[in-house]
């Protein structure tokens, strides 16, 4: 009780929690959290911790090779041992935790403790204050530390070109520290070829694509294609062991037995290399087998040389595309400063670098793809596509991997100069514009070429063709919101991690830096001192006022985007939006508005009022009585529409007429700006937007989850499925409320007008929505229900299409 009054402050909007970190607006909502499971578990974690530490001693002057045993064996005479916990890199220090809190001061009470002739010192614990630091406030701490060293030096530089620069600099691998990794691996090889004979280590990744940085790890590829069996017993320690004993880890005990390599799996190879690694090289700590990636692989930290090191086997074409990294940045000398200056401002905005190798960010490798990518696009361009190099190289550079050609020169001297003469800080500038203008969703991005491939040609052909829709599905590519081919596997997006959000954030922050390299604080040096260039760039997300914008939902427009998603479509759509070719776009939007309608009039029983197509002069959402259209292209597309594709559940109640747009008319384009000319070669006029007015008498938002839950009681397969994965359930739960609730007095009229976008932005499509009669103040409410409801509920739909 005493801790929970210290937990609690009151501030200006309310109450703060300093245990959880957690503000609440008012004493209700401190009650609620109070006895919620977060504060409750946080309490007991706290109240143990304090008892351990009430009944513990803290004990140093032991030995390396001292036993837990014998520290239990000591200490027991002072009472009850229930614990004895020994320091991790052993040898430093020990706690002992007694049962009973008396026998702590019996063990204080005595001046000397000589155990076996060892002098011990022991101290009470000290109490270390608890509270719940989230890591990711650690890290942007990190992070704003760096910027602030990199600040000043970065203002004194006369140009953006040289703060790209000084950014290499400031981040590259010094001397000494690129001689620690070579001695590492050098260690390495002499130990794993002893148990693996005629094996290799060979260093990739950034330690030597020339895209290195402080700190970054150490990626190693153990070559076992020469290797037929793992030597249990190593030569030396066999040697060592008849000569006499030692005190190498390596000679105590053989290492497990004999193995064939041939029938081991990866993980019980790299198991063995864990072992090995925990056994025989010294300074190598907290060792780990890490199966579950798409690699597996084993983790590593090497204490005294400050090293984080990944091994992996089966991983020759990595090898193989750092040399391919090498080669980029031999040919062209901007790419560095580039991938350097753009690595560390995705880091800084939190859209690269996932912090456990798992995550939904891009990757560094992935990330300087993108900028290759674009450096190939430019107008000349400045490198060449992964084809022309293949011709610039001579036979024996020839080189096949698991079936994909990887042929380049091994020099940079074979391959041509580029004829682009921009400057970096134009370069970047162009990147960002590049990129905050490019249509993610339908596009794959072909290094291999150097151009777009429409999305749509991934997807399966025709539906007859049974047999290449089943090659596509097991062997294509994971198509996601970002999609980025890997030059060497062509059927490997080195972005099929990325989310919708992710992927919004990362277009998000082109957009807000092709806006600032606009501005002159970029572009020149501040004479009033003020900063300048690269900072601004490199402020971390959240630290600048701009990402504050529209949080409390004030200038934010009140539109929802259901993004282009064609891997959660069913085949028989993927097949039809192949087929469409260019036209895809529209298709999509069709079977987008077929469920957004199904939404609101089957599912959420919304009466339909009003329905047109296309956008008025204004761009205001009006729209013409339904029924009463004198409007013959609205007359035209809802009788189109009835055989057009449907998702409803059940056909419309309400007699409302349909609208949508032909789909004779799907192959024009939406986005007439666009310059790309794969996509978007196609033009002319096309109803890319559609509106509806709805009128809702039932507050079908309020208390579902609630709903929901009754009414699937039982029901196992049904009760873990989150909402709005079932179009049979939650026309239920609407039904329901319906049944039960009075209709609202003044029942709520909204708006919605659908559009497409796409082209010169990822393609989605919009939904926007404005109320035009609520005199009850039911909108907002509503809006923010549809918010999550409207997207997921029309993929469900979407996913239900034939
Ligand atoms: P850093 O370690 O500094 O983040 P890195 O380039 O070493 O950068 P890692 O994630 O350690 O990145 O990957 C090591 C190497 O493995 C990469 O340089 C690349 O050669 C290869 N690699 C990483 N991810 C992929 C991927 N998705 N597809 C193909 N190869 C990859
Ligand atoms: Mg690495």
């Amino acid at each position: 009780m005493e801790d929970m009054d210290k937990d609690i402050q009151a501030t200006a909007k309310g109450f703060h929690c300093i245990l959880c970190n957690v503000n609440v607006p008012n004493k209700a909502s401190l009650d609620a959290h109070l006895k919620g499971k977060k504060h409750v578990k946080l309490s007991t974690v706290r109240a143990t911790r304090k008892a351990q530490v009430e009944h513990s001693v803290f004990v140093s002057g032991i030995k390396p090779d001292t036993a837990q045993a014998d520290l239990v064996d000591y200490f027991q005479k002072f009472g009850p041992v229930s614990d004895v916990i020994m320091d991790k890199d052993k040898g430093v220090y020990a706690i002992v935790e007694f049962s009973e809190k008396d026998s702590l001061q019996a063990t204080l009470a005595q001046l000397e403790h000589d155990m076996n002739g060892l002098k011990l010192r022991v101290k009470p614990r000290e109490s270390k204050e608890f509270k719940l630091i989230p890591k990711k406030r650690q890290d942007s701490k990190n992070l704003q530390q760096i910027l602030e060293r990199l600040t000043p030096e970065l203002c004194q530089t006369a140009s953006l070109n040289e703060q790209m620069l000084k950014v290499v600099e400031r981040f590259q691998l010094g001397e000494n520290e690129k001689k620690a990794r070579d001695l590492l691996v050098e260690l390495l090889r002499e130990v794993f070829t002893e148990f693996f004979p005629d094996s290799q280590i060979l260093a990739f990744g950034s330690s030597i694509n020339t895209f290195d940085i402080h700190s970054c790890d150490l990626d190693l590829f153990l070559d076992l294609e020469n290797t037929k069996v793992f030597q249990a017993r190593a030569k030396n320690s066999s040697e060592q062991a008849r000569e006499g004993p030692s005190d190498d880890a390596c000679s105590e005990d053989s290492i497990l037995s004999d193995i064939d390599l041939s029938s081991a799996s990866p993980t019980e190879v790299l198991e063995l290399v864990a072992t090995i690694l925990r056994k025989c090289v010294p300074g190598v700590h907290k060792v780990m087998v890490v199966s579950g990636a798409r690699l597996p692989v084993v983790k590593f930290i090497h204490k005294e040389l400050n090293i984080q090191g990944d091994i992996t086997i089966n991983n020759r074409l990595a090898v193989r595309n750092t040399r391919f990294l090498q080669l980029c940045s031999g040919l062209d000398s901007r790419l560095r400063p580039l991938v350097y200056t753009i690595r560390y401002w995705a880091k800084q905005k939190q859209l690269a670098g996932n912090p456990s190798g798992a995550g939904p960010l891009l990757n560094n490798y992935a990330l300087t793809l993108l900028v290759i990518f674009y450096l190939q696009k430019c107008d000349p361009p400045v490198l060449p596509t992964v084809n022309q190099l293949k011709d610039m190289a001579c036979e024996e550079e020839e080189c096949v991997i698991e079936g994909w050609d990887c042929t380049f020169p091994s020099q940079p001297i074979a391959v041509p100069p580029s004829k682009n003469t921009q400057e970096l800080c134009a370069l970047l500038s162009g990147f960002f514009s590049f990129y905050a203008q490019f249509d993610f969703a339908s596009s794959v991005i072909s290094i291999r070429e150097g151009c777009l491939v429409p999305v749509t040609s991934f997807l399966s052909p025709d539906k007859g063709n049974g047999e290449a829709m089943e090659q596509e599905r097991s062997f294509g590519p994971k198509l996601g919101p970002v999609n980025v081919l890997d030059p060497f596997n062509l059927r490997h997006n080195v972005a099929g991690n990325l989310t919708e959000r992710s992927h919004r954030n990362l277009q998000r922050e082109c957009q807000e830096a092709e806006k600032y390299c606009r501005s002159l604080q970029y572009q020149r040096k501040s004479t009033k001192g003020k900063v300048w260039g690269l900072v601004r760039l490199f402020t971390p997300r959240g630290d600048d006022p701009r990402d504050h914008k529209g949080a409390d939902g004030g200038d934010r427009p009140l539109a929802i985007t259901i993004p282009f998603k064609p891997s959660s479509l069913p085949e028989t759509v993927r097949g039809q939006l192949h087929s469409a070719g260019d036209g895809f776009r529209m298709l999509w939007f069709q079977k987008v508005c077929a469920a957004v309608e199904a939404v609101f009039q089957e599912v959420l029983k919304c009466s339909l009022t009003h329905t047109s197509i296309g956008e008025d002069a204004e761009g205001k959402i009006t729209g013409s009585p339904v029924g009463k259209s004198k409007n013959n292209q609205g007359e035209d597309a809802s009788r189109r529409a009835s055989s057009s594709s449907d998702c409803s559940p059940q056909k419309s109640t309400q007699g409302a007429k349909r609208a949508l747009p032909s789909s004779e008319s799907s192959d024009a384009s939406v986005s007439p700006q666009s310059k790309r000319p794969r996509l978007d070669s196609y033009s002319g006029p096309q109803p890319d937007s559609l509106r509806w007015t709805y009128v809702q008498s039932h507050r079908v938002w309020a208390g579902r989850r609630k709903v929901r839950r009754e009414l699937v009681k039982g029901v196992m397969e049904m009760d873990s499925r989150p909402e709005g994965s079932s179009v049979e359930v939650e026309t239920q739960v609407t039904q329901h409320i319906v049944g039960k609730e009075p209709e609202d007095k003044e029942p709520l009229e909204f708006q919605v007008q659908a559009q497409v976008v796409g082209g010169t932005e990822s393609t989605k499509a919009l939904i926007k929505l404005q109320p035009s009669a609520d005199g009850a103040g039911l909108f907002q409410d509503f809006f923010h229900f549809l918010e999550m409801f409207l997207p997921k509920m029309a993929d469900t739909l979407m996913g239900k299409m034939v």
